[in-house]
């Protein structure tokens, strides 16, 4: 009989007449190797805990012609630490990246416009932006490396039981793995959140978004920009090179047309529609999302614990739903790591719930402070274009400012933190 042999994990082997299923027997199993699915994989090795991930489809392999992810995300400077931590920022490094050094955000032919800039709080950038497809392969060929985890990629999860205090999954093929604790880091369709029956709160936005990787003829790859109509909101990322991806919020049908356009007329009526700041562009690729915002009733449970898009996901607006991911993962980490210093039982529900305490909380007031302004700003009521013009136009105070900025940077996880930092 063939032994597979992983470090400090154990083997037991199942089945009988020549069927061969090996039961693998981790501490812990994360079900997604996304983004936050390797990131909390890496974290939860450093404790010298056993960590299988199962993936589904591995990332495909960066090279620099390319073309760029569709899908991108603005890294706050709190995840840049963490993935230097984690040795994949450097990683990133030698693939693509781009740094930001402003955020404009202003309305429509209104009064209310305000820019943010790094050195509002005494940093050279305000983050940057990245292909989540980068991230997740430089998280992959950082975890790869340790010897505590082990990838079972393809490897989609069909199963997942709670027997005699053991947490199991079974894969599609059969393999049945053993753990202490089951991770979902498995994005918003979570088969772990649907098989532990967690259920969640959900809305679906009358809007989706348009997103488009375009060239552009001008220069301007160190701003963000978010320009709020009453149709919905526009916004630009800028990428390496002149490039940049754009996000465009339109009624779903009217999302739908635009798919359909090719791609040169689709860069003409942007032209027309977006702020004239833009120039002249060129599409090279465009989708489509449907955004949506659900939030699980739990995270916890015993032996199983939610993370990422699997416990939230939230109108990327503002572009903090990964950013609030990699936090889940640093909290239910330090939580497991608190426990095992006190000699507790770490995949306990009692334990895990000082995890959900802390993280269900922030990310429902980040959830109600993006619908707050998605709402209050996609509307052309009287009464409410004046406040929110009120609200930019005041945001150009030094203090607001910056407080705006720790917030979104991740530099403190809630706005009380930002008052109680005042006052000391
Ligand atoms: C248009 C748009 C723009 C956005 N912009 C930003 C932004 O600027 N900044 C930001 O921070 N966030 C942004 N987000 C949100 C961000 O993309 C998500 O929050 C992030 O991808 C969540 O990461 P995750 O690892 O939790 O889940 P996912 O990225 O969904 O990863 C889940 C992984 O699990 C795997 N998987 C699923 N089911 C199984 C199974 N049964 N077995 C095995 N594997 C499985 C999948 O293959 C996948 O790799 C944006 C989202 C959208 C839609």
């Amino acid at each position: 009989m063939a032994v597979l042999l992983y470090p400090n994990c154990g083997i037991i082997f199942h089945g009988s007449s020549g069927q061969r299923m090996a039961s693998l027997n981790f501490d812990v199993i994360v079900c997604g190797g996304g983004m936050t699915g390797l990131a909390v994989a890496a974290q939860l090795a450093h404790l010298d805990l056993t960590v299988a991930v199962l993936e589904d489809r591995r990332p495909q392999p960066f090279l620099p012609e390319q073309q760029y992810d569709l899908r991108v995300s603005a890294l706050s400077p709190q995840t840049i630490l963490l993935l230097e931590q984690l040795n994949a920022w450097h990683r990133i490094q030698t693939m693509r990246s781009c740094p930001y050094r402003r955020m404009r955000v202003w309305e429509m032919q209104r009064f209310g416009d305000v820019t943010f800039e790094a050195g509002d709080i005494g940093r050279s950038e305000l983050g940057f932006i990245v292909e989540n497809r980068i991230v997740q392969t430089a998280l992959w060929e950082s975890v790869e490396a340790l010897p505590q985890v082990k990838i079972l990629c393809p490897a989609a999860c069909r199963q997942f039981d709670r027997n005699a205090g053991h947490m199991v999954a079974t894969l599609e093929d059969g393999r049945r793995l053993t753990a202490k604790l089951i991770v979902g880091a498995d994005g918003a369709d979570s088969a772990v959140r649907n098989a532990f029956d967690i259920s969640i709160s959900r809305r679906e936005y009358e809007q989706s978004c348009l997103v488009a990787s375009v060239a552009t003829r001008s220069a301007q790859q160190d701003m963000t920009w978010q320009r709020f109509t009453p149709l919905g909101p526009q916004a630009f990322l800028p990428l390496l090179g002149s490039r940049g991806s754009l996000v465009w919020y339109q009624k779903r049908d009217r999302v739908r047309e635009l798919a359909q356009l090719d791609n040169s007329e689709l860069a003409e009526l942007i032209m027309a529609e977006f702020p004239k700041e833009l120039g002249d562009i060129e599409i090279a690729a465009k989708g489509s999302f449907p955004i949506q915002k659900q939030h699980a009733k739990t995270y916890v449970q015993q032996g199983v614990a939610l993370i990422g898009d699997a416990a939230h996901t939230i109108n990327p607006l503002a572009g903090q739903g990964v950013n609030l991911g990699f936090q889940d993962s640093t909290r239910l980490t330090e939580v497991i790591s608190g426990a095992m210093i006190r000699g507790k039982d770490w995949s306990s529900r009692a334990v895990l719930l000082d995890y959900e305490r802390q993280r269900r909380w922030a990310n429902g007031l980040m959830m109600r402070a993006m619908d707050g302004f998605y709402y209050g700003f996609s509307n052309n009521n009287v009464p409410l274009r004046w406040a929110r013009n009120g609200l930019l136009a005041g945001s150009n105070t030094p203090f607001i400012k910056e407080s705006v900025l720790r917030y979104a940077s991740g530099l403190v996880s809630s706005p009380t933190d930002l008052l109680y930092r005042k006052k000391c």
